[in-house]
């Protein structure tokens, strides 16, 4: 199939790699116009393809964040990618790590939602598509704050679901397991032992790999496009069995 998200304006956080940029990819494969944006304005100098252009912008900036929505057309798809894992458990979760992975993975998904609502409310249609964590089902070790915030999006992605369903938006959260990205790669790089540390985050798959961003992409462009017109609220795991 091809161009399944044609005539569609995309808006994608958190684009310049893993995920999100394999969501742009993918987004501009089948057809969108896709805008996507990131912090991290020398890597997303690198995604380039048909149809997608690209703008700095840090989402746990509120004012930045309001003047770019204003400044453009309404979007028909919203992905809400950026999340930020905090390591530990509980004991050793100091109040920054807290507030930061508040502020990065649940009050950001909160505030662009808040700005791109209203001009897809005016189209009378729109799908938003939110990166959760298989950590928001499965309790993982020492992914205290990490697992809270990912639990927190399916409430999060459920209201939007439905206090918009009469206006023709939907709202859905994606919960990847453990997938190939270069933060996993700067995670796994802060173990003492990396090849072991590699070893154990595959062995926590049940399908003995790790996942790969395109297998996530893959899941948002089903969510974005009309296909899944009958499918809101819902959180998807693509988790390589996880959560069995
Ligand atoms: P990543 O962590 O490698 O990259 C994240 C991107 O977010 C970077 O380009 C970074 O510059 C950008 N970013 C960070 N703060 C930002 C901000 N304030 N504004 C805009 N952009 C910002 O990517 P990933 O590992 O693919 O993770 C993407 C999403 O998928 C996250 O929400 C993560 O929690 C979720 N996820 C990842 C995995 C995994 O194993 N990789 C598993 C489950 C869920």
């Amino acid at each position: 199939m091809t161009n399944r998200l044609k005539n569609k304006r995309a808006l994608v956080t958190a684009a310049a790699q893993g995920i999100g940029e394999s969501i742009a990819r993918a987004f501009s494969a089948e057809g969108a116009s896709v805008l996507a944006v990131d912090i991290n304005t020398e890597k997303l100098s690198e995604l380039t393809g048909p149809g997608i252009t690209t703008a700095t912008l840090d989402v746990t900036d509120e004012s930045a964040l309001k003047k770019f929505v204003d400044e453009h057309e309404a979007f028909d798809i919203l992905v809400n990618c950026a999340g930020y894992v905090a390591n530990g458990s509980i004991l050793n979760c100091s109040n920054e790590d807290w507030d930061f992975s508040f502020a990065l993975n649940v009050k950001s998904m909160f505030q662009v939602s808040k700005h791109v609502l209203p001009g897809m409310v005016e189209k009378n249609k729109g799908a938003i598509v939110n990166i959760g964590s298989i950590c928001a089902h499965a309790g993982l070790p020492n992914r205290f704050a990490y697992g809270t915030t990912k639990a927190a999006l399916v409430g999060l992605t459920k209201s939007i679901a439905a206090d918009f369903i009469g206006n023709n938006i939907r709202c859905n959260v994606i919960h990847p397991g453990t997938v190939q990205s270069p933060s996993l790669d700067d995670r796994i790089a802060a173990f003492d032992d990396p090849v072991a540390a590699r070893k154990a985050f595959i062995a926590r798959q049940p399908m003995g790999r790790l996942g790969t961003a395109e297998e996530i992409a893959a899941a948002a462009v089903y969510l974005a496009s009309d296909e899944s017109v009958f499918t809101t609220g819902v959180d998807i795991k693509i988790d390589g069995g996880m959560s069995i």
